[in-house]
C-alpha cells in the first residue's frame, strides 16, 4: 500500500450523512476524506496519504497561484444494483492525467498510483456513493506547490483525490439544452493546451460561458481558433451530430479539444451497434444549414458529468435555430441509455469497461 490510512476522528453521522444524500447537487458536499501524495525533484513521488479532508497550507508564492500550473480529471465511482462498487474506464482517466501532465511540463504520475488513490478514497468514503441515479463524483487533481516566482516548470507538486456526491445530473430526466455559439472567444489553438485537462482552459472559458448565461443559454459552444469556423466542443463536454442518413459526426481530435472517455465510449457503442460514425471536421454555417434543411436530426453533448444532452437549440450573434424538434432524440436516448446502462450494471459491458473495487 503506498498510502498511509489515517481515518478521520470524527466523520459524519450516518444520519447527517443521509441527510446530504437526500439533495446532493454537484459539487458543494465532499466526503470527509482525502488523498494526498506530494513530489519533489530529489524525492519523486512520496508522503501518500489517506486522511480526513482538510485545508491545504499555502505559500504566496506557491507556483500553482501565479502561473496555473494544474491539471484535473472527472469520474464517477457507481454502485450497482447487486451492491457492487464500480468505475468506468478509470485507466483512461489515468493515461489522460499523464498525457495533460506531460503537456503543463509536471511529472507524470505513475498510471497504477492514481488508480490505487482513487480506489483507496472509494474505499474509505464507500457509504457515501448515493444510491438510485446518484454517483460519487471523483477529482483528483495535481498543482504546483513549490514556492518560487521564477518561471519554469516547478520542483514541487501535490496531488490529491476529493470526491462528492452528486445526484441525477438532470432532475426529471434529461432536458434538452440551450447552447451559444460563441464568435466573440475561442477556448484553444492550435500547439496549445486544448487537449490537455488543466483549470487554465476552464479559467480562458468562463467569460464565453458568462455570455452564454447572459443570452438565456446553459452551455457554449467553441468555434475553431484560426478561422471561427468549425465547430470544436463545448466548455467541458464533447459534440456529435446525428445525420439524416443514421451515421454521427463529430469533430477530428487534433490537439484542440478534450479526448473525452465519453465521447471515445459513444463511438464504441455507435459502431457496435452498426452505426457509421465520422471524426470530420463540421463548420457553423454547414450546422445551420442542415438543422434548417432537416439533414440534422439531432446534436447532442457529452462527458463524465452529464453523460449524453440533447442540443435542442442554438442561439449565435444575430439569431438561433433549432435542432428538429428541440426534444431530445431517438438515437441520443438510445446511446445514452445504453452507456448509463453500461455504467450502472444493468446493460452488459461487452467491452470490459467496468472495474469492479474488491
Ligand atoms: C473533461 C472534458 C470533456 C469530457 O471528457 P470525459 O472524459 O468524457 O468526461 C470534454 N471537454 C472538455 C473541455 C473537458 O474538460
Amino acid at each position: 500500500m503506498t498510502f498511509a490510512v489515517i481515518p478521520h476522528s470524527s466523520p459524519m453521522s450516518p444520519d447527517q450523512r443521509a441527510a446530504l444524500l437526500e439533495n446532493p447537487g454537484f459539487g458543494r458536499i465532499f466526503t470527509d476524506h482525502m488523498v494526498t501524495l506530494k513530489w519533489t525533484a530529489d524525492l519523486g513521488w512520496h508522503d501518500g496519504k489517506v486522511a480526513a479532508r482538510a485545508p491545504f497550507q499555502l505559500d504566496p508564492a506557491c507556483a500553482v497561484l501565479h502561473y496555473s500550473q494544474e491539471i484535473f480529471e472527472g469520474m464517477k465511482a457507481y454502485r450497482t444494483q447487486d451492491g457492487q462498487i464500480t468505475l468506468f474506464r478509470p485507466e483512461e482517466n489515468a493515461r489522460r492525467f499523464a498525457e495533460s501532465a506531460d503537456r503543463m511540463a509536471m511529472p507524470r504520475l505513475p498510471e497504477n498510483l492514481f488508480l490505487e488513490a482513487v480506489e483507496a478514497l472509494v474505499q474509505i468514503d464507500r457509504d457515501w456513493i448515493p444510491d438510485g441515479e446518484g454517483s460519487l463524483y471523483l477529482r483528483p487533481f495535481m498543482f504546483a506547490s513549490e514556492a518560487f516566482l521564477g518561471v519554469r516548470p516547478a520542483a514541487e507538486y501535490i496531488f490529491c483525490v476529493i470526491a462528492c456526491p452528486v445526484g441525477a445530473y438532470f432532475k426529471g430526466g434529461a432536458k434538452p439544452v440551450t447552447v451559444w455559439v460563441s464568435d466573440s472567444y475561442t477556448r484553444a489553438a492550435s500547439g496549445g493546451t486544448g487537449a490537455a485537462k488543466c483549470g487554465g482552459n476552464y479559467a480562458a472559458s468562463l467569460i464565453a460561458q458568462a455570455e452564454a448565461s447572459r443570452h438565456g443559454c446553459d452551455q457554449v459552444v467553441f468555434l475553431d481558433a484560426a478561422e471561427h469556423r468549425w465547430i470544436e466542443e463545448l466548455g467541458g463536454m464533447n459534440i456529435f451530430f446525428v445525420m439524416d442518413d443514421g451515421s454521427l459526426l463529430t469533430p477530428p481530435l487534433g490537439g484542440t479539444i478534450l479526448p473525452g472517455i465519453t465521447r471515445n465510449s459513444i463511438i464504441a457503442l455507435a459502431r457496435q451497434a452498426g452505426l457509421t460514425v465520422v471524426e470530420q471536421p463540421y463548420s457553423f454555417e454547414s450546422w445551420r444549414a442542415d438543422a434548417a434543411s432537416g439533414r440534422v436530426r439531432e446534436t447532442f453533448a457529452c462527458g463524465t458529468a452529464a453523460v449524453v444532452a440533447a442540443i435542442g437549440e442554438v442561439r449565435f450573434e444575430g439569431g438561433s435555430f433549432q435542432i428538429a424538434d428541440a426534444g431530445t432524440g431517438p438515437v441520443t436516448s438510445r446511446l445514452r441509455d445504453e452507456l448509463v446502462g453500461i455504467q450502472r450494471g444493468t446493460v452488459p459491458d461487452q467491452a470490459g469497461w467496468l472495474h469492479r473495487l474488491r
